[in-house]
């Protein structure tokens, strides 16, 4: 069985950065917690989970549709959360 252990390490970049803006940065899960406004603001998959004071509430997901979550075959998604 695939675990986490098996997915490849996204390489925080300006160009990954840009792409994850297109989805988390339109995802209710993001919006709902605002954590463009914590760091590391987007590309959780890379930067891990988010800082907000408070524990992210997930909503929903939009990483399934990202083109990096298939290009670094990543599974689950709520990388900002967990
Ligand atoms: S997989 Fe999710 S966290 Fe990673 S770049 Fe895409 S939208 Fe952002
Ligand atoms: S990691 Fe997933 S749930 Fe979290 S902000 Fe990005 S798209 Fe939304």
């Amino acid at each position: 069985m695939k675990t986490m252990d098996d997915a490849k390490t996204v390489d925080d970049t300006r160009e990954n950065l840009e792409i994850c803006k297109k989805y988390c940065g339109s995802c209710p899960t993001c919006k709902g917690n605002k954590l463009s406004g914590s760091p590391p603001n987007a590309l959780f998959c890379a930067r891990g989970k988010s800082s907000v004071p408070s524990k992210v509430k997930t909503i929903s997901c939009y990483c399934p549709a990202c083109e990096i979550f298939t290009k670094y075959e990543l599974i689950v998604g709520y990388f900002c959360a967990q």
